[in-house]
């Protein structure tokens, strides 16, 4: 049994049953026994890898895009570049060095990181090094009298969600109890939930849906933001554009794993719903939701990923060409992963994104 298992089973039978939000934020950032707090989990040595770990050519391609939203906003300086939950440093020190050719874009950019993890913050002092660099734990940090343009990819996937089951009767929330002394998950009496009325039209009894009440907080801090001083924020994560299904999952040394085996040991996500982070930051408008694949062709990977395999040859050219294809193939990161951008409204979108419309949007 983990140290944190021993916790948690203390507090449930002291204090009752919790909300899987509840449980998912001790495993991921308990000060003692988080998953994140204390140790690197990506990489091949870890649990989980990501796009920025796979392959550099995301970075470049999705900095060049932010450089080119900056352009089209009248290159304001100086502007916030924000990055929530940037793992080892590697998407933000790609999209740097990328837009080194822009001009005016280094000079003005003020770079801000929201990092809860203590070991990830080391990892993105080394990576970025040579840059000033401002840390957060939370995105309210973020300073408000610039514009702000900010990207996040696999962040909102980490933060705690609560899970629910349809019921003739209105909920029932799936929180987690002890049975024979271990934890183990269990369904509260049904109730009516006012922030899940607007799902009583597309659901039916035994439905599972999520809800993740931290998301708000980070989607009205970039909306303020953007709203007052303009900017853009791009979202990408796997998910959809409602929730449905129980997506609460658990990898452990690149293995889907059960969530309550062993807490703080393994990486706990959910599926995003794009929709709610849309939600979260009206009056804000928001593109269609784009496959990472559209997105990434959109924007050039292909061409990107030509000019580098020149350079290239044996083993070291089968790897980019095998990550060329985790990144964009639909078996793989391409249509499982989508993007959302927000901006203000009658301020463009990033290149790559189309405008929202119903018909579009999956
Ligand atoms: N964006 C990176 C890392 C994704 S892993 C990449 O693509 O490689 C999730 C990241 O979010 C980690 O850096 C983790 O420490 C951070 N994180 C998770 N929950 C957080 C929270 N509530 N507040 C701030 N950072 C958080």
């Amino acid at each position: 049994m983990t140290a944190l298992a021993a916790l948690l089973r203390r507090r449930i039978g002291l204090t009752g049953p919790m909300t899987l939000a509840d449980y998912m934020a001790d495993c991921l950032l308990h000060p003692e026994h988080g998953y994140y707090t204390r140790q690197d989990p990506l990489g091949a040595a870890g649990d989980f890898t990501t796009a920025p770990e796979i392959s550099q050519i995301f970075g470049e391609v999705l900095g060049l895009c932010l450089a080119q939203s900056w352009l089209d906003h009248g290159a304001p300086s100086p502007f916030t570049l924000a990055e929530p939950g940037p793992g080892r440093g590697t998407l933000m020190a790609d999209i740097w060095r990328a837009t080194r050719g822009v001009g005016g874009f280094h000079a003005a950019a003020r770079l801000h990181l929201v990092e809860a993890s203590p070991v990830l913050r080391d990892q993105q002092a080394a990576r970025l090094s040579r840059l000033p660099v401002t840390w957060h734990d939370t995105l309210d940090g973020l300073p408000e009298d610039r514009p702000l343009f900010l990207i996040a990819n696999e962040f909102i996937d980490a933060l705690p969600i609560r899970q629910f089951q349809r019921d003739p009767q209105g909920w029932r929330e799936v929180v987690l109890g002890l049975k024979d002394g271990a934890l183990s998950p269990a369904l509260t009496d049904p109730a009516p939930l006012a922030d899940l009325d607007h799902r009583l039209a597309d659901t039916e009894p035994g439905d599972v849906v999520e809800l993740c009440p931290a998301a708000k907080p980070v989607m009205q801090a970039l909306s303020s933001r953007i709203l007052a001083r303009g900017g853009a924020a791009i979202i990408i994560d796997y998910g959809g554009w409602r929730s449905t299904g129980d997506t609460f999952q658990a990898l452990e040394n690149h293995a889907y794993a059960d969530p309550f085996a062993h807490p703080g040991r393994a990486d706990l996500t959910a599926h995003v719903d794009f929709e709610a982070l849309a939600r979260h930051a009206a009056p804000l408008n928001h593109s269609a939701l784009t496959d990472q694949r559209a997105l990434l062709a959109a924007l050039g990977i292909a061409q990107r990923a030509e000019v580098l395999a020149r350079n290239l040859t044996g083993a070291a050219l089968e790897n980019h060409v095998k990550a060329f294809h985790r990144l964009t193939d639909a078996s793989e990161m391409g249509t499982l992963f989508k993007a959302l951008a927000l901006v203000a409204p009658g301020s463009p979108l990033p290149p790559g994104f189309a405008p929202f419309t119903t018909e579009t949007t999956p």
